[in-house]
């Protein structure tokens, strides 16, 4: 830290504890008014969190100064979910103010563990993709990159999940509702974005050309959340809008007299950033969803703007100053509107705008799920955006000229590859206008990226073969061992030093260590501690004893079908059936710890919900039984939960069917924190499976590649028929033993897996599955050597840092270098 020379006496700038406590004194007293005698834990809290947010202050305005007046050039993240949990901690972990923080609190006796979960996470994301925009932005202030991550200020953040008999109840998300400390408001850099109305034919200097014509407006007022570098000076910025009636637009009604029409104009106004849609890898074509994207990418595009020409006037100077990465295809308005905005506002030629937009637009595809794809009918999006779907024809109608001239006469490419999809109703294809607009288009893992070149992309990738790459997804090692898991990250650092913190590959320094007996027994107490510590969360949440010497099998991300929560379940059933027939079955026992939502109107999802209840309800209450087995659902999966149970996994369930999970992250995030992955050859799991070797590493099912063969021939009814303990399994479900209260409640589960062809293939895996989980049971026996293996993984682990990924971000997509905040600067 160099802030000596600005901090000399000011107070809101001093590192130590004394000036921190000064500060934290003032905010109760000034910023809160509250009285000493009777401050509850939410006001401590906030003082506490402003008193933090002052020591960033400087570095923040140096930082954004220091790109300003460098010119430098930026990449711009654009993300509809940042799922960024909690920041209290890594504020203070990465301004590296630990020791002061805890001398501070504890010398007034108040619980750092306390204050710290007052905070309520800010969940504007649904699952992987949403974390991933928040790793990333971490990595890109630690490695010095310019950049700014941009998104929505959703007033109601990824529901709440409650349990009630069994079932998910949603509840809103009001994460705001004590105020909000790391947020700044900016209302100067307010924008104005319009909707609606006609394009229209227009005279400029005796030339005819079409320009939108407006019928609606609305202000995007940004919120700025500052992102600071691990123990460094950049710290960058996360600009979340959120949309304001426009008074002075409807003026007008105002003063015709409908003043309630006026007000209801300005409820639908300001419902526009009112929710986050809460469906991952999955999109309904809801107008208000198509509203919120070009409202972000309105605001985006008019910020990342202002930006390059406060410093430039020269708009064939943008590819150099100004790239933008589209987080999936959510913000791909931004190649119409930045399209419309060279043509329309600054009359350039066709050609020369097109080239710019081509120069300044990377695209990153997260999922290969047809149902997952973006596609707006396209009455809705010509109605909302007549100008935007102008636009659109035109680079359609070129783009497919230049495929015929290619490929003379093949009419089913050209269909394939239009941006309008033909049909009962024509659609706006997302995706093909992402493929054409972008310079580089990445998958997030190398089995996706495969996939996306040899399968859905195909005929993209055969005309541009050098648009696709790949970057496979990371975590912040900041986030998910330094501070999820201080007992490990303390282990790590004594033995091997701590500069793993900031270049994970480092922890293949500990790879000797598998081998060392005093290190195995240091490792194994850490894990059981953090078992410990997860069996109080289980009990005060659910109160179910668990048993930390069992094993913590553990599943917890969104609830999918092709995640398949339902195989694992199934495997319980096959134990408790095991169990029932020979009750002195030795087996180690073993805890499973579920947690996730599903999306509100996923009714399958939902029911794979309500088996894992019926299930563990029969198992955990079982006399016998539950001395061998628990089953412990968490609700409300998210950043702060999955803090809490990572660190304290045996074994990370990662058993999508093969060719389905794009990269995965929770496989990184259990495989860092010492847990062994049971998983199928998909997404990351490809990866990590080559970085650790076969031995330590679970891998069953089918192969991606034989998949679709396999489909074509697979019978589910044939493993019922033939493979009698997986039937006894299904017959358990369809006889309700765990539906005693709601009998035929699990018919439609049973259908699907029998009767509709079992898309996901749990059955064509279920008993290659089982057998490998009874080695998993055989290894667990053998402590030390379950030990040694899963040393080997955090070992491993060092690729799998969002620092590798951004490095090849910027590299390979971005070209982008790090920029060094002058020495002068604190
Ligand atoms: C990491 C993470 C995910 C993604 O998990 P996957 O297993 O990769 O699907 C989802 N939700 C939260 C809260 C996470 O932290």
């Amino acid at each position: 830290m160099t802030d000596k020379k600005v901090s000399a006496g000011q107070p809101r700038i001093r590192m130590d504890a004394d000036g921190l406590r000064d500060d934290f004194e003032w905010h109760l007293r000034y910023t809160l008014a509250a009285s000493p005698d009777e401050l509850t834990d939410l006001e401590r809290y906030l003082a506490f969190s402003f008193a933090i947010r002052d020591r960033l202050v400087e570095r923040w305005i140096n930082t954004q100064d220091a790109y300003r007046h460098a010119n430098v050039r930026q990449v711009y993240y654009l993300s509809l979910e940042f799922l960024i949990g909690r920041l209290l901690t890594t504020y203070v972990q990465n301004l590296q103010l630990e020791k002061e923080a805890k001398k501070v609190l504890s010398d007034k006796e108040i619980s750092w563990e306390k204050i710290r979960d007052v905070e309520t996470d800010a969940g504007l994301g649904n699952g992987g993709l949403g974390r991933l925009a928040a790793c990333f932005m971490d990595s890109m202030a630690t490695m010095k990159l310019p950049c700014m991550g941009y998104g929505l200020r959703y007033d109601y953040g990824i529901f709440k999940q409650k349990i009630v008999n069994g079932a998910q109840v949603e509840e809103p998300d009001n994460w705001r509702r004590n105020g909000y400390s790391w947020e700044i408001k900016r209302p100067k850099l307010s924008v104005h974005v319009q909707f609606g109305g006609q394009a229209v034919i227009v005279d400029i200097h005796g030339r005819k050309v079409w320009r939108w014509s407006p019928s609606e407006r609305v202000i995007g007022v940004p919120f700025d959340l500052p992102v600071v570098a691990y123990g460094g000076k950049n710290v960058n910025t996360v600009r979340l809008w959120s949309a304001q009636a426009d008074n002075e637009f409807d003026f007008e009604d105002f003063n015709r007299g409908s003043y309630i029409e006026a007000v209801e104009t300005k409820v639908i106004a300001e419902n526009l950033t009112k929710v986050l849609y809460p469906n991952d890898d999955n999109d309904q074509g809801k107008e208000l969803r198509l509203r919120q994207q070009y409202f972000f990418v309105a605001c985006t595009l008019r910020d990342i703007i202002r930006n390059f020409r406060a410093n430039n006037d020269d708009w064939r100077r943008l590819p150099e100053k100004v790239f933008i990465q589209l987080n999936d295809t959510h913000p791909t308005l931004v190649i119409p509107e930045l399209m419309r905005i060279l043509l329309d506002e600054e009359d350039m030629p066709w050609d020369d705008a097109w080239h710019i937009v081509c120069e300044c637009v990377g695209y990153t595809n997260h999922t290969v799920l047809p149902e997952a794809l973006e596609r707006w009918g396209l009455p809705l999006f010509a109605r909302m955006l007549p100008r935007h779907m102008q636009i659109i024809f035109e680079i359609n109608s070129r783009f497919l000229r230049f495929v015929s001239s290619h490929y003379p006469g093949d009419i089913n490419r050209l269909r394939r590859m239009s941006i309008i999809e033909e049909g009962n109703v024509q659609k706006v294809c997302m995706a093909n206008l992402a493929l054409i607009g972008a310079k580089k288009v990445n998958g997030v893992a190398k089995i996706h990226s495969e996939i996306l070149k040899n399968d859905i992309f195909r005929d993209f990738a055969e005309l541009w073969p050098d648009k696709f790459t790949n970057v496979t997804n990371g975590i912040t090692p900041r986030r998910w061992l330094l501070k999820a898991n201080p007992g490990l990250a303390a282990l790590i650092s004594k033995n091997i030093g701590n500069a793993w913190i900031s270049n994970l590959a480092e922890l293949k320094k500990l790879k000797p260590l598998a081998d060392d007996n005093g290190f195995l027994d240091e490792f194994y107490a850490v894990k059981q501690q953090n078992k410990v510590a997860l069996a109080k969360v289980i009990k005060d949440t659910l109160n179910l004893v668990v048993d930390p010497e069992s094993i913590f099998d553990v599943q917890v991300k969104r609830m999918h079908e092709y995640k398949r929560q339902l195989l694992l379940t199934l495997y319980i059933i096959m134990l408790y059936n095991r169990l029932v027939e020979n009750p002195g079955m030795d087996i180690h026992p073993r805890t499973f710890i579920f947690s996730g939502k599903s999306a509100p109107g996923y009714a399958t999802a939902k029911l794979v919900i309500r088996l894992i209840h019926g299930v563990s309800e029969l198992i955990n209450n079982h006399p016998s039984i539950r001395k061998k087995l628990t089953v412990a659902f968490l609700p409300d999966y998210r950043v702060s939960l999955a803090e809490a149970i990572i660190p304290a996994a045996n074994l990370s369930e990662q058993i999508s069917l093969a060719g389905t999970e794009a990269s995965g992250t929770g496989n990184m995030k259990l495989m860092l924190n010492g847990a062994l992955t049971i998983g199928t050859m998909d997404g990351a799991n490809v990866e990590i499976h080559e970085e650790v070797g076969d031995d330590n590493i679970f891998i069953f099912g089918l192969r991606a590649n034989d998949v679709p063969t396999f489909r074509r021939t697979y019978s589910p009814l044939d493993v019922y028929n033939h493979d009698l303990e997986i039937q006894h399994v299904l017959e358990n479900i369809r006889k309700n033993v765990f539906s005693m209260l709601t009998p035929g409640i699990f018919d439609p589960l049973l259908r699907n897996l029998l009767d509709q062809g079992d898309y996901y293939m749990h059955l064509a895996d279920l008993r290659e599955y089982a057998n490998t989980q009874d080695k998993v049971d055989a290894l667990y026996r053998k402590r030390r050597e379950w030990d040694r293996r899963a040393v080997i993984n955090v070992a491993s682990a060092g690729k799998f840092s969002s620092d590798r990924a951004i490095a090849e971000y910027a590299k390979n997509i971005w070209n982008l270098q790090p920029f060094d905040i002058p020495d002068d600067k604190p």
